[in-house]
């Protein structure tokens, strides 16, 4: 019996603390402006911060506030064409039409094309490892496998395979969360026109690349010499694509040694609809090789 005071002291604090909270709601919430909560409405609700505002509701309210229509009605990346839509009609602008992005992979170094230089016992965040020395790589620029990419990918678009980030086009929204994610920069935001990807950022010079990685960039410049449009470049010892002048010819792919620059075919099952956001626990990570 000698409970009972104890519970209904508890069980008085949670009804006082729980009546403060609804008068304190009703009295002192923020009201949203009607547009800005139609705008908030259409939009996805990822809030990954690929529009370039801190949330879903922060860029609502931009957009709501700016009379002069001087913010993109299409920033909404993930929500793709029908949201720009959507937003562009109920602010009265003309649809200018979503630009599209996707995420590249900048490492190709699976466990069976490379290795691990130490048996890492850390922390189990790429992050965390990459303050150990340089990461367990024995390319310093590889992908360190733990997963922190997917653990942020609302949209279950990347997985660990074989010690390797993979990214999911048809799943990927382009909001650009993974690529901040990585310790090592190894994630792009490219236009969804991309075919040409290079699978390697390693700063090592040709010789060392070629005896940590099967697949490595080498630094031969073959690419380089054999692009017409100027758009491939060898820099830091690997090669890096200019997609502002890339035309997805495949030249450069067909001529590289080490088979490091990939070629994408064109999606022809992508869904019209880009997907939603799932629950980040939904999203899978499988243990790394080790
Ligand atoms: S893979 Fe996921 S986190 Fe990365 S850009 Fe695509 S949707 Fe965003
Ligand atoms: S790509 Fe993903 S798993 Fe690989 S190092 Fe970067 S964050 Fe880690």
């Amino acid at each position: 019996m000698q409970f009972i005071i104890p519970v209904g002291i508890v069980t008085a604090m949670g009804l006082l603390a729980g009546g403060i909270l609804t008068i304190a709601d009703k009295f002192m919430a923020v009201q949203m402006d009607e547009t800005a909560a139609k705008v908030l409405a259409a939009l996805p609700g990822a809030n990954c911060g690929a529009c370039g505002f801190a949330g879903c509701a922060d860029y609502a309210n931009a957009l709501a506030k700016d009379e002069e229509h001087a913010i993109k009605a299409n920033l909404c990346t993930p929500g793709g064409d029908a949201v720009a839509m959507e937003v562009s009609s109920i602010l009265g602008v003309e649809f200018e039409g979503a630009s599209s992005k996707i995420a590249i992979m900048k490492c190709s170094g699976s466990r069976d094309r490379t290795s691990y230089a130490m048996d890492y016992q850390g922390h189990q965040t790429c992050k965390a490892n990459k303050l150990f020395f340089r990461g367990r790589g024995a390319c310093e620029m590889a992908c360190l496998g733990f997963g922190d990419c997917v653990n942020v990918c609302a949209y279950d678009a990347i997985r660990i395979e074989n010690g390797l980030a993979v990214i999911n086009k048809y799943k990927c929204v382009g909001c650009g969360l993974c690529a901040k994610a990585c310790p090592n920069a190894l994630i792009e935001i490219v236009p969804d026109k991309t075919r040409v990807v290079v699978g390697c950022s390693s700063v090592d010079p040709g010789k060392v690349t070629r005896e940590i990685c099967a697949i490595g960039c080498i630094a031969c410049k073959l690419c380089e010499k054999t692009c017409k449009f100027d758009a491939i470049h060898v820099i830091n010892n690997h090669a890096v694509i200019d997609y502002t002048k890339c035309k997805n010819c495949t030249a450069c792919a067909k001529k590289c040694p080490t088979n490091v620059i990939h070629v994408f075919p064109r999606p022809v099952s992508a869904p019209q609809q880009k997907p939603k956001p799932v629950a980040a626990e939904t999203a899978q990570v499988e243990a790394p090789a080790q």
